[in-house]
């Protein structure tokens, strides 16, 4: 496996200025190291532009290294969130507003059953004595009156919370500015520089050495060099949100009925997402289908939203890998070259833990 030394002079290169790259030059300018950030356009103009996320856990009967980081980076969102808010002096809006699922077949009923007795034995409490339990349509009418459950009643999720994006992603780059990281925007890497089959830096109208380059270009990672694009090929997942702006709050939970959920925020608007459109590619196009899809169904979990305003549509690019799993890895063919990209639906999700990943990678490589 490639490796660079801690104690190698120059600084560490970032491709991209997402969630990914932005959480990664944090934690490695905490430990000293000399971080220079590289985007395109702005900070968090790609897919870590989505206005609100969801964090939600994934079924607890699911078992596996993915699955298991992605759990531990959510139980510490909280206290990441509060730790950057602190150091940034910024707020950041972070709600753990728990999750109705509403049951479209007994199959799903009864998959979350099990799913509710293993989340209960091995999560952690949130608001509740219970962590994830099963309600009854009758119970969700009283919790939440403005919502349509279906007679198979629902999955309540304590633990789920959403995060207002443009906020995190704001307090990294301030965070980032304090600890002398370099964030260059509107500078595009065209190229890396590979020198003699190692990784010398980047390409951006003229060559910038470095001592090491991590690249965390989202769904463009493969765009950027053929070495990449065969070693961490990456696709994207063209996905598509509206904001609305209800006349009142409805309803208090994150509501999920098969791939749609409804985010209700702090300033009472609602996000409604989302699309999955692989076969769009990079186009950026907002869509009056998506538009009118996104809007119809908010408006049959919760018939009060009939006559809210959509505020805004956003389009953004899922960064997929063939296996679904994320390439977080040094590059075999070319040393001191590493990658971490292909977070798919779960990237804001990982910010807590994708530093500490990122420097085990670059500064304690396993031989
Ligand atoms: C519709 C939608 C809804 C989503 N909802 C959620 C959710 O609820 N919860 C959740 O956890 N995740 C969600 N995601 C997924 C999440 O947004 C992504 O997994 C995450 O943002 C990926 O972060 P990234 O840093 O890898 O990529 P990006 O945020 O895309 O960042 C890559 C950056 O690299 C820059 N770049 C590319 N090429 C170059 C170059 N040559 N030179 C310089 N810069 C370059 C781009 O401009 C971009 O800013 C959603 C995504 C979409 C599209």
């Amino acid at each position: 496996m490639a490796a660079i030394s801690p104690s190698v002079e120059g600084p560490i290169l970032i491709v991209g200025g997402g969630i990914m790259g932005l959480a990664s030059a944090w934690e490695l300018s905490r430990l000293g190291k000399l971080v220079s950030l590289y985007e395109r356009d702005s900070v968090g103009s790609g897919a870590s532009g989505v206005p609100y996320a969801a964090l939600w856990p994934s079924a607890a009967t699911k078992r596996g290294i993915g699955h298991e980081k992605h759990r531990e980076s959510l139980w510490k969102f909280a206290d990441y969130v509060n730790r950057l808010s602190d150091a940034a002096e910024m707020p950041i809006e972070f709600g753990r507003v728990g999750r109705i699922e509403l049951f479209t077949s007994p199959d799903r009923r009864r998959a979350a059953e099990k799913e509710a007795e293993v989340a209960c034995r091995e999560w952690p409490r949130f608001a509740d004595e219970r962590t994830q339990w099963i309600a009854s349509a009758d119970e969700i009418r009283q919790w939440e009156p403005s919502l349509e459950p279906t007679e198979l009643g629902g999955l309540i999720c304590n633990a789920t919370a959403y995060v207002k994006t443009s906020e995190l992603v704001a307090a990294l780059k301030a965070v980032n500015l304090r600890h002398g990281v370099s964030v260059n925007e509107e500078c595009l890497v065209n190229d890396l520089w590979i020198d003699e089959g190692r990784a010398r830096g980047i390409i951006s109208h003229r060559p910038i050495p470095g001592a090491a380059v991590l690249v965390t270009a989202g769904a463009w990672t493969s765009e950027l060099c053929p070495e990449l694009k065969e070693a961490t090929p990456v696709i994207p997942v063209k996905g598509q949100t509206i904001l609305l702006r209800p006349r009142q709050p409805l309803f208090r939970r994150l509501i999920k009925k098969r791939r749609i959920y409804l985010i209700p925020t702090a300033s009472g608007e609602v996000l409604v997402g989302s699309t999955s459109e692989p076969e769009a590619g990079f186009d950026l196009e907002p869509t009056e289908s998506a538009r009118q899809q996104l809007f119809e169904s908010a408006c049959e979990f919760v018939p009060g939203l009939h006559d809210a305003e959509i505020v805004s549509q956003w389009v953004g690019h899922r960064p997929q890998t063939s296996t679904r799993s994320p390439h977080l890895t040094a590059v075999d063919s070319v040393p001191g070259l590493y990658v971490a990209a292909g977070h798919f639906k779960i990237g804001i999700a990982m910010a807590p833990v994708i530093g500490h990943q990122i420097t085990e990678l670059i500064l304690s490589p396993k031989s």
